[in-house]
C-alpha cells in the first residue's frame, strides 16, 4: 500500500499528506490557498516505511487502523 507523501525542505523529512495544505501531523507544506501543478509534483506515493515523520506515522495508524 502506498500513501501520498511530501518532503518538507526545512527538516528534509518525509511526511504523509492530509489535504491540499497540510500533513497529518499538522505541518504545512503549501502556504498558498491555490494548489498548483508544481505542488502536485512534490507529492510522491511511498510506503509507510519510507515516511520519516514519527508523528505523521502514529496519527496515520490511529486514524486508519493500519
Ligand atoms: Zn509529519
Amino acid at each position: 500500500m502506498h500513501y501520498p507523501t511530501v518532503l518538507l525542505s526545512n527538516t528534509n523529512e518525509m511526511h504523509i499528506v492530509k489535504d491540499e495544505q497540510t500533513c497529518i501531523c499538522g505541518e504545512k507544506y503549501n502556504y498558498f490557498s491555490t494548489f498548483t501543478r508544481s505542488d502536485l509534483r512534490k507529492i510522491k506515493f511511498k510506503k509507510l516505511d519510507e515516511v520519516d515523520c514519527p508523528l505523521c506515522k502514529v496519527l496515520f495508524k490511529n486514524d486508519y487502523q493500519v
